[in-house]
């Protein structure tokens, strides 16, 4: 386990990305989901992408995410050549420039997508 990993409970983003096809994917896993290579590299992301999808949650899925609504779920085509959902500020829409932070969320570590101010 690595404790830099989002997924692991780190403040930092990370992607991993095949050797061999050089697919890449963001959930840490132990193989390549696309040709199965067992040694994926993990690279630390930019974090910096822009919004694909966005939706404002009323109705959460559980009493953890029911305390926060509404929230806003996006999903964001990274610099990095990966698509990662995470939850955003609520006024981040589809085609804005934001960036990655990885912040505590209902009690879980989640990535967390704000505007990035320094694109023009
Ligand atoms: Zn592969």
């Amino acid at each position: 386990m690595n404790s830099n990993d989002w997924t692991q409970g780190g403040d930092h983003l990370h992607y991993q990305q095949c050797g061999t096809c050089a697919n890449r994917w963001y959930f840490k896993r132990d193989f390549c989901p696309t040709c199965g290579q067992t040694s994926p590299h993990t690279h630390l992301a930019s974090g910096l992408g822009k919004v694909c999808a966005s939706t404002l949650v009323h109705r959460a899925p559980s009493d953890e995410f029911r305390a926060i609504v509404p929230y806003r779920i996006v999903l964001v085509d990274l610099a990095d050549g990966i698509r990662v959902m995470g939850h955003a500020e609520v006024d981040v829409l589809m085609d804005d420039q934001v960036r990655c932070e990885v912040r505590i969320i209902a009690g879980r570590s989640l990535p967390y997508f704000v505007k990035d101010t320094h694109v023009s």
